[in-house]
């Protein structure tokens, strides 16, 4: 058996893993074989309209089912692939599976107008003929530009500004939508607002957890909320956990949201049965006047 054959050194592995920099020594190792072997996966998130809990689109989430360590989540190896050049294949493998997905889920759901986001490391956006890369994609998969977006942070847009301007009117011509993840927490100006292609901010989810408790937060979506209607962008919320931040989201105009009270990430199969639906049944009542702040 697998336990008989690794006899004292799993246990000693095992014993090691909750030392951070264990951790990292082993995911750094088998980073690059993950892909190959066939180990990452991708969830999905649903992107919904509060008002009708409409299906609006999905982000794809990459996770990582370590033979060892188990399911590992983005934050713990996402960078560890950035600082060891493997960034690069992650993320097109990220691309790939998520635009094969929706190649797929266009042609079971064809009534559906599902559009697949993406998150896109900075090391990707600045990389060599990135657009070339999305081209090929989209048209591999038989999927419009619009029907996909690529979510970027804001210190993308601040580190290698000439690059990822020249990047991004690329895959403006693709149609490919772009969004500024994370919202609020970076460190872009209102200048990259307005003289980047963006079409969408997403709030950070900070900002949106808290919202019935933090007289502050709701200050700040507010005022994202007007950025982007000044700007001609579309919001979405992410982080949505209650019904009262849905609330506050409806009054000030914030239709779009992903978060843990609709649904939480999932796998392919589980998606495919909301999809069967095309909305999710929203845990409140969107007709009621009580359900409002
Ligand atoms: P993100 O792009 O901002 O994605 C949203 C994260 O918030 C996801 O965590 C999601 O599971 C989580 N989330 C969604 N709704 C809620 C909620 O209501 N409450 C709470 N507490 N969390 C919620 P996840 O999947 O762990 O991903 C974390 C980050 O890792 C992502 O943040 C993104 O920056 C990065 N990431 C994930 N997948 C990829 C990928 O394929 N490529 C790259 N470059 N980065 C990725
Ligand atoms: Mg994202
Ligand atoms: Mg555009
Ligand atoms: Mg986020």
């Amino acid at each position: 058996s697998a336990k008989a054959q690794g006899g004292n050194s799993v246990g000693v592995f095992t014993e090691d893993m909750n030392d951070r920099g264990e951790r990292r020594t082993i995911i750094e190792m088998n980073l690059r074989t993950s892909i190959d072997d066939d180990h990452l996966m991708l969830e999905y998130q649903p992107e919904v309209d509060l008002r009708t809990g409409r299906i609006l689109g999905l982000e794809a989430l990459v996770r990582w089912n370590h033979p060892v360590l188990g399911k590992l989540q983005p934050l713990e190896f996402i960078e560890v692939a950035e600082s060891t050049n493997l960034a690069g294949e992650l993320g097109a493998w990220v691309l790939d599976t998520a635009c094969a997905q929706l190649g797929q889920w266009k042609h079971d759901f064809r009534e559906l107008d599902l559009v697949m986001s993406v998150n896109v490391s900075p090391v990707q956006l600045v990389s060599l003929d990135f657009d070339v890369y999305v081209k090929q994609v989209l048209e591999q998969y038989g999927l419009l530009g619009s029907e996909l977006c690529l979510e970027i942070t804001e210190n993308v847009v601040v580190g290698d500004l000439r690059r990822t301007r020249s990047t991004l009117a690329k895959l403006e011509r693709l149609g490919v939508r772009i969004a500024i993840d994370d919202f609020g927490t970076g460190y872009s100006s209102l200048g990259h607002l307005k003289s980047l292609p963006v079409d969408t901010l997403k709030i950070d989810k900070v900002f949106v957890q808290n919202l019935d408790r933090s007289e502050g937060d709701r200050v700040i979506i507010d005022s994202i909320v007007g950025l982007a209607a000044s700007f001609g962008l579309d919001v979405v919320a992410e982080g949505v956990e209650s019904v009262g931040a849905v609330s506050y989201l409806l009054d000030v105009g914030c239709v779009r949201a992903q978060g843990f009270l609709m649904s939480k990430p999932k796998g392919a199969e589980d998606i495919e049965r909301l999809l069967e639906v095309g909305a999710l049944t929203l845990p409140w009542n969107v007709d009621s006047n009580d359900s409002r702040r």
